[in-house]
């Protein structure tokens, strides 16, 4: 097969890695910079140029689109998808992942555990904010917030009406979230591939850290999920549409809840703790799902 894995930076270990798997398993791939890629949309035979030359045809492409490049990189995802290129993750699917309110209430809607979670723009009554997701201690979190920054826990009410209007001044969107306090500062980051958890890890943070990311300062090792677990990783990533995605998950005194869904997730923490072969899965997955996609595109 003919793999191109759509990352601005081959040396970053998780492009490395589905590199070397799908070179392992006898492919051709490359590596091409998302933000190099230019389109013909206009005629009607959808087109990819790079460097000034037109991109062969791809029997699959592997996504890693960084969240500042969200609507350039999936518009270019799009293209290959209107070439007839399979994607593991569809284009849709990446932009809807990218929203995180968009993302809460899509999983709210099919019963997906989650933390009670409130969202407002400006609203007169602050107070009622927080007591509608059942009073302090609550976690604020900046929608657009990333590795763990714009993440705060506010002990009591009055703290969290402070930084409410601090953000809210700043103009920025916030969620106001039921803090997960039994989670003991740990999360659970589950690796999905095609319907199934191929990979587990806990993550806990530093002391007296209650944010569990690697880049805090937090520790991983392996974890055996309940089947409750299991299942509502792979609920929330079939509800999202995603077929490789990281799902994080609280263990809460109600069961598990998720936090996030990641279309693009990284593999260096989890390859390490588990010291599992993630990316050879996502080349599994695709050379079964790429096949079928061909065979149907030349039946139509
Ligand atoms: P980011 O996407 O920036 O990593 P998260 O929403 O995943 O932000 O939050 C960062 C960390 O903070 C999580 O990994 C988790 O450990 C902790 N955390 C987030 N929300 C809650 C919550 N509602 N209750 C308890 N801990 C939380």
């Amino acid at each position: 097969m003919k793999i191109a894995i759509l990352s601005r930076n081959p040396k970053l270990y998780s492009t490395r890695r589905l590199y070397e798997a799908a070179k392992q398993a006898g492919h051709e791939v490359d590596v091409i910079d998302t933000l190099q890629c230019y389109m013909d949309i206009t005629s009607s035979r959808p087109t990819v140029r790079y460097h000034g030359e037109e991109l062969p045809r791809y029997d699959a492409i592997i996504p890693r689109i960084g969240a500042s490049v969200t609507f350039y990189g999936t518009a270019v995802a799009r293209q290959f998808e209107m070439m007839g290129t399979y994607n593991i993750n569809e284009s849709v699917a990446i932009s809807r992942s990218r929203d995180k309110l968009r993302s809460l209430q899509l999983l709210s809607r099919k019963g997906v555990g989650l933390p009670r979670t409130g969202f407002a723009s400006k609203p007169d009554n602050i107070k009622d904010l927080i007591k509608n997701v059942g009073g302090a201690p609550v976690v604020i979190k900046l929608l657009e917030g990333t590795q763990g920054i714009g993440v705060v826990l506010a002990d009591t009410a009055k703290a969290a009406e402070s930084v409410i209007e601090a953000f809210m001044g700043l103009k920025a969107n916030i969620l106001v979230q039921e803090f997960i306090k039994e989670a003991g500062g740990a999360d659970l980051r589950c690796l999905v591939v095609g319907g199934k958890v191929v990979a587990a890890m806990k993550r806990q943070g530093a002391e007296g850290e209650f944010r569990s990311n690697l880049h805090r300062g937090g520790s991983a090792e392996v974890v055996k999920l309940s089947k409750a677990e299991r299942e509502t990783a792979l609920n929330a990533a079939k509800v999202m549409g995603l077929n490789f995605c990281g799902v994080d998950l609280l263990r809460s005194a109600n069961g598990p809840m998720v936090m996030e869904v990641n279309s693009s997730p990284g593999l260096e923490g989890i390859e390490r703790a588990t010291k599992l072969d993630v990316a050879g899965k996502v080349i599994e997955f695709i050379e079964k799902k790429a096949k079928a996609n061909a065979s149907n595109s030349t039946k139509g």
